[in-house]
């Protein structure tokens, strides 16, 4: 079987992109907003700064989520993103 790629919209930047490439953010529905698992509406981004910051001063995770998002969760994939450097 071929597998082709599941395409998410980036809620930033708008492009089509496969899934496992981007950062899955879940409203959950005990949890509230949660990185990666969760279950509920779920907002993708692209793992990079520019998407972070657009979807973060933008309100574009909030938007598509309909729910309030903590600096704290932007400050996990920040970190994230730091890692990626080395
Ligand atoms: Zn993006």
């Amino acid at each position: 079987m071929n597998q082709r790629p599941v395409l998410r919209r980036c809620v930033a930047c708008k492009k089509l992109i496969d899934r496992k490439k981007l950062w899955k953010v879940t409203k959950d529905y005990r949890d509230g907003v949660v990185l990666e698992n969760g279950m509920g509406r779920s907002a993708y981004l692209c793992p990079n700064e520019t998407c972070l910051e657009d979807a973060w001063k933008r309100k574009r995770l909030q938007r598509a989520l309909r729910s309030r998002v903590e600096l704290s969760l932007v400050e996990v994939l920040r970190n994230r993103l730091d890692h990626c450097h080395d």
